[in-house]
C-alpha cells in the first residue's frame, strides 16, 4: 500500500492514468530551466539566503504588487512567524477555520496561542464572516483574548475578506491571511494577500507555487513588519551574529528560491490552465454533481477542484476504475483528529458545516500539466457517472 501526500491510499497505483496532482510533472514541464537554475545555484557556492533567496523575494513582492516578501522555510513557520512578528503568542487566542490544513492549527500552537475554530459557508468552503464576527463580538467563555485571526482561501477560492476586515477591525485585530492555496486568486480585482497587513503562502510542491522542497513566504506592505520577520527567522539576527531578539532558524535555500524564480514566471499561466481545466469539468458535470461555486467578483484559481456527494466513495471508486485517481481534502476536520478532539474550543456554530462537508467532498485531477487527452479522460467519466 502506498500513501500520496493527502494520506488516500492508492490500492491499485499501477492502473492510475490521471493522477490526482503530480508535482513531477510540474518538473518536467519546466526541466531545462529548472536544471539551469539547480546548475547556478550549486556553482556559486552560496547555499541559504543568498542573491537567489534576495531575488525570488523581490521578484514575488512585485508580482503581488507588495513592497516586501521574507522567504522561510515552509508555509506553517510563515504563519508563526508573521503571529510572533505580531507578538501573537501565550495568553492570546487566534481564530481560525477547522475545514483547513491541519498546518494552519498547528502554527497557532507553535507560537503558544490558543486556536478557536470558526465554521464555514457551506457553499463556498470558506470562514463564516458572521459567525466570527459573533465570537469576536462575545468569545467562547475561557477563552485569552482573540489577538489575530486567519482567513483560508481554500482550494483557490477567496474568502469573503471584507466582512471579516470589518469586523477585525471594529475589535482592533489583525488578519493574517492563509493564502497557502491561492496564489494568484483575486478578489474585486486584487490579489488575495494584498488586502491585508500580511499574508502566508505555503511553496509546498504540489501548491500553485510550488518549490521542489518545502519552502514558504510571508507577503507585507508593511516594512518595518518585514525587517523584523526576516530578522525573526535567522536567530533574530538584526547583524551578522547578534540577536537583538530571539528568533528562530526557518530560512528558505538557495535552490528552493531559485526554482520558486522559474515557477513564478509561469504562475499565471498555469493558474490559467487550472481555470481552463475546471472549466472542462464543470460542463462534463450530469445529475446530481454540481460545479464548485466561484465567489461573485472573485477569481477562483483552483488549487483543488472540489465536488461534493453523499455518495462520495461509489463515484471515487467509479472513477478508480477508470485510472482516475481522486483526493479528499480533507477527510477529518481538524476539531475531531485525535490530537485536538475534546480539546480545542469552536465557536456557537460547533462547526456543524465543516463536519458536514469533510464528509462528502473529494478532489478531481487537477494540476496544470494534466493533458487534453486526461482532462477529456476524466470529462467523459464525469458524463457516465450522471
Ligand atoms: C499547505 C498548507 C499549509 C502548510 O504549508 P507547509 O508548507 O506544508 O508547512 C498551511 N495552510 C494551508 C491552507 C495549506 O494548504
Amino acid at each position: 500500500m502506498r500513501h500520496n501526500h493527502s494520506g488516500e491510499i492508492a490500492v491499485s497505483a499501477a492502473a492510475i492514468t490521471v493522477p490526482q496532482a503530480s508535482p513531477g510533472a510540474g518538473y518536467q514541464a519546466l526541466k531545462g530551466e529548472i536544471d539551469a537554475a539547480v546548475a547556478r545555484v550549486l556553482a556559486s557556492g552560496w547555499y541559504v539566503l543568498g542573491a537567489e533567496c534576495r531575488g525570488f523575494e523581490a521578484e514575488f513582492a512585485a508580482w503581488m504588487g507588495l513592497s516586501r516578501a521574507v522567504g522561510v522555510a515552509n508555509g506553517t513557520d510563515a504563519l508563526a512567524l508573521a503571529l510572533r512578528a505580531l507578538d501573537v503568542g501565550p495568553g492570546c487566542a487566534v481564530a481560525t477555520v477547522s475545514h483547513t490544513a491541519v498546518a494552519t492549527v498547528a502554527a497557532i500552537q507553535m507560537v503558544g496561542a490558543t486556536p478557536v475554530l470558526i465554521d464555514i459557508d457551506p457553499a463556498h468552503y470558506t470562514m463564516d464572516p458572521a459567525e466570527l464576527a459573533a465570537v469576536l463580538d462575545a468569545p467562547p467563555p475561557g477563552l485569552p483574548p482573540i489577538r489575530a485571526v486567519i482567513p483560508v482561501h481554500l482550494y483557490g477560492q477567496p474568502v469573503d475578506l471584507d466582512p471579516i476586515r470589518a469586523a477585525c477591525a471594529r475589535h482592533g485585530v489583525p488578519v493574517v491571511e492563509d493564502c497557502s492555496q491561492a496564489h494568484g486568486a483575486t478578489l474585486g480585482g486584487r490579489k488575495v494577500g494584498g488586502m491585508t497587513q500580511v499574508s502566508c503562502f505555503s511553496l509546498y510542491p504540489t501548491k500553485n507555487l510550488g518549490a521542489l522542497g518545502d519552502g514558504g513566504v510571508i507577503a507585507t506592505a508593511d516594512d518595518a513588519l518585514a525587517t523584523r520577520l526576516a530578522a525573526l527567522r535567522q536567530y533574530g539576527w538584526h547583524r551578522h551574529y547578534i540577536s537583538d531578539e530571539a528568533g528562530v532558524n526557518t530560512r528558505l535555500d538557495e535552490m528552493q528560491a531559485a526554482i520558486l524564480r522559474v515557477k513564478l514566471a509561469h504562475l499565471d499561466a498555469a493558474n490559467a490552465r487550472r481555470q481552463a481545466i475546471a472549466a472542462a469539468y464543470d460542463a462534463a458535470l450530469t445529475g446530481e454533481l454540481r460545479p464548485p461555486a466561484r465567489r461573485a467578483g472573485a477569481t477562483h484559481v483552483f488549487h483543488q477542484y472540489v465536488l461534493r456527494s453523499p455518495q462520495r466513495a461509489e463515484l471515487q471508486a467509479k472513477l478508480r476504475a477508470e485510472g482516475i485517481a481522486t483526493g479528499i481534502h480533507y477527510p477529518m476536520p481538524v476539531h475531531t483528529q485525535p490530537a485536538y478532539a475534546g480539546r480545542i474550543a469552536l465557536g456557537p456554530a460547533a462547526c456543524r458545516a465543516t463536519e458536514a462537508a469533510c464528509a462528502e467532498v473529494f478532489s478531481l485531477p487537477m494540476f496544470p500539466e494534466l493533458t487534453d487527452a486526461q482532462v477529456a479522460q476524466v470529462a467523459a467519466a464525469l458524463r457516465r457517472l450522471g
